[in-house]
């Protein structure tokens, strides 16, 4: 029933560096612990203090949302320690504290299995401000709640900024990337932007019913397709709308017409 459960805590730790891909060094920078703190949360034996562990945590990712579920798997491997200074056996009467560990430590995985609030965001495109409301769910994190406080952060023009956030211009692949990595975002989300980024310049490509040639518009448009001629359509096919804004018949068939409403009024 005991369980080296600060071993576990420990591994844990090692996992999140490991999965970013960061050095001790650049893990310590990002985190503002020393390059020790870091080996020995990492190598035990001792559980790190939360204050080492959430800084690590954060800097691995972790957003508020699985901080909390963190916390509860770091305190059990924190009580657990000092039970198992008695060694691998319970201690007679203290069974329950096992029992106790092992729920609260699978409640504390569930809750930090929570994902990334901003990885979700940005990888549901179907938001046609997923790139703006994702900068704004990162800057919340690191407290920056306004479009000043984001500007002066990113040291980018308020306007220009404030144009990304609303979705009226996106930025580029470099700008994107230069404001999301000064609002703190880990490599992991960096790298999710700019896949959202990519995939939203991606064209829709719909081919047109008749001439085949693809929709030149961004892929989670909505309302008319069009072509680089500059032909409009809908999936529901035509539509009033636009016949009356869209048709524009030739000059051969007006004459036609004309000719024979001429006729036609000669005549009554
Ligand atoms: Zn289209």
């Amino acid at each position: 029933m005991p369980y080296d459960y600060p071993a576990e805590f420990a591994g844990v730790l090692a996992t999140f560096r490991d999965r970013m891909r960061f050095s001790v060094r650049e893990l310590g920078q990002r985190a503002g612990c020393s390059h020790s703190q870091i080996v020995r949360a990492e190598n035990g034996p001792k559980v790190p203090t939360w204050n080492v562990a959430s800084s690590i945590l954060g800097a691995c990712g972790c957003g508020k949302g699985a901080l909390v579920g963190w916390r509860a798997v770091w305190q059990v491997a924190k009580d657990a320690e000092r039970e198992l200074l008695h060694g691998y056996e319970p201690i007679p009467g203290r069974e329950w504290f096992w029992v106790a560990a092992r729920r609260e430590w699978d409640l504390g995985l569930k809750m930090a299995s929570k994902p990334n609030p901003i990885l979700t965001r940005l990888r549901d495109l179907r938001d046609s401000n997923v790139l703006g409301i994702a900068i704004r769910t990162l800057a919340d994190r690191s407290d920056l709640h306004s479009v000043r406080d984001i500007s002066e952060a990113a040291g980018m023009p308020k306007s220009t900024v404030h144009r990304w956030l609303n979705a009226s211009r996106a930025p580029t692949a470099s700008q994107l990337l230069s404001l999301v990595a000064a609002l703190g975002a880990t490599p992991e989300e960096c790298d999710a932007f700019l896949d959202a980024l990519r995939q939203l310049e991606t064209p829709c490509a719909e081919p047109h019913p008749d001439s085949k040639l693809p929709c030149v518009r961004d892929h989670r448009h909505r309302g008319w397709h069009l072509t680089g001629g500059g032909t409009r359509w809908l999936d529901e096919g035509l539509s009033l709308e636009m016949v009356m804004n869209d048709y524009r018949p030739n000059a051969r068939y007006l004459k036609i017409n004309n000719a024979k409403a001429a006729h036609r009024s000669a005549s009554s």
